[in-house]
């Protein structure tokens, strides 16, 4: 059984207990907790409960091990009211995923400790790439670990990091350049020398944590280097990336499809000119544009979702996903305000909150630009010859 979408009654059912879960538990303090810049745990702990961050998981690691496009169109649905919960789930759970594909050793190690408790909701994770001098260009980056004996030793500084400031986050997964290439190691959260800088103070996205680390002839354990030697930087540019950029991309479709229905619905009770605003064609071409765009936009996540659950390569279709649907996103939370019109600019409306979230999605993850390059790259745009 599958809807017009293709959904299956199991993706159908995610997606309904998502949505509920979104409007009765975690709609009503979203606006509270994007004015105090909060972060409500015991929200994150109920999502635990539903089984949301162990969706990806194994089920030896308490996961539930379900598909991609399940987990995006759980994300779509929080999204619609929280994107500042979402993302900090999607990112918090990179590190245990990682984790459960690490050697016999690391795995006898990290489950109880870590992987475990980010399954049920207890834990989350940072993922440290950017550095001050190095953001689209990775390649830029200084953070240097140092094998001594059977430890690394880590120095340098990383930036606009999510979730490492919370109570609950166990440990950072850092990009470090190493004699032998790139590696990404786990840093565990209170390890001496490893410090974190006050939040960073943002245009949105509020309620999500965002800070600057530092490393300080910071010691971790050999075995914390995960993907073997010299290929951290690989594992990122060629995999990690591509499923995240799924993730951010089914958060602009949810922040999209909001923005669409409550215009709609203003645009239907708003009366001007004796008449409700649907009724002017200007007002129209802005629903239909978004609507339009929605579709579309769930079209190329969808198709991407399938291969990468099929294991097929899909690096364009991430990046056209990434691109379009936060652009599109971004258009749709700026027509939104325009059709609630001064109230679409107060506080009191969620489409100012959506509009000044939904900003940072054209940046993180890797940008736009960096988005066209890559589909470039992949349509064959820098080999000579046709
Ligand atoms: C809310 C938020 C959360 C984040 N969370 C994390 C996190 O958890 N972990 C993490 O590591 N990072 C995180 N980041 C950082 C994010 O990944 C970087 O900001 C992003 O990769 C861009 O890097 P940059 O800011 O240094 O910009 P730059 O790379 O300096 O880019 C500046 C401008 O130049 C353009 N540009 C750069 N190179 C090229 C090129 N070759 N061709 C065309 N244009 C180019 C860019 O597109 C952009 O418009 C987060 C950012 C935000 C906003």
């Amino acid at each position: 059984m599958s809807d017009a979408n293709g959904y299956t009654e199991a993706q159908l059912q995610i997606q309904r207990m998502v949505r509920e879960f979104s409007r009765k538990e975690v709609a009503p303090g979203a606006e509270e907790r994007d004015r105090e810049s909060r972060f409500d745990y015991e929200l994150y702990r109920r999502l635990g409960g539903l089984g949301l961050p162990g969706m990806l998981l194994p089920e030896q690691f308490a996961g539930s091990d379900t598909d991609a496009l399940s987990f995006c169109l759980a994300l779509e649905e929080m999204s619609r009211v929280d994107m500042s919960l979402a993302l900090t789930m999607w990112v918090g759970i990179q590190g245990a995923q990682s984790m459960a594909h690490g050697t016999d050793e690391q795995i006898a190690a990290w489950r109880g400790k870590y992987i475990e408790p980010t399954a049920r909701g207890e834990m989350v994770s940072a993922g440290a790439i950017t550095e001050p001098d190095a953001g689209s260009d990775t390649a830029a980056l200084k953070t240097r670990a140092v094998a001594d004996g059977d430890e690394w030793v880590i120095n340098g500084s990383k930036i606009f990091i999510s979730n490492a400031g919370l109570e609950h986050c166990g440990f950072a997964m850092v990009l470090c350049r190493t004699d032998e290439g790139y590696g990404i190691i786990i840093v565990p959260t209170g390890t001496p020398g490893y410090t974190m800088g006050p939040p960073l103070r943002k245009m949105g996205l509020r309620s999500s944590d965002t800070r600057e680390l530092s490393f300080d002839d910071c010691r971790v354990p050999a075995l914390n280097l995960l993907g073997g030697r010299g290929s951290g930087r690989e594992a990122i540019i060629t995999g990690g990336f591509y499923i995240t950029r799924l993730y951010l991309g089914s958060q602009a479709i949810g922040v999209a499809a909001e923005c669409l229905d409550l215009s709609l619905a203003y645009a239907k009770r708003r009366i001007a000119f004796k008449r409700p605003i649907a009724r002017f064609e200007y007002v129209q071409g802005m629903l239909v544009e978004m609507a339009l765009e929605v579709e579309l936009g769930r079209l190329l996540r969808d198709k991407a979702c399938r291969m990468h659950d099929a294991h097929q390569y899909y690096a364009k279709e991430a990046a056209m996903t990434k691109l379009f649907c936060t652009e599109m996103a971004k258009r749709a939370a700026d027509h939104a305000v325009q059709v609630f019109g001064g109230a679409g600019y107060m506080d009191e409306t969620p489409v100012s909150r959506y509009y000044r979230d939904i900003r940072a999605a054209t940046i993180a993850e890797g940008t736009s630009e960096v988005q066209k390059y890559i589909i470039a790259r992949e349509m064959g745009c820098f080999q000579d010859g046709g």
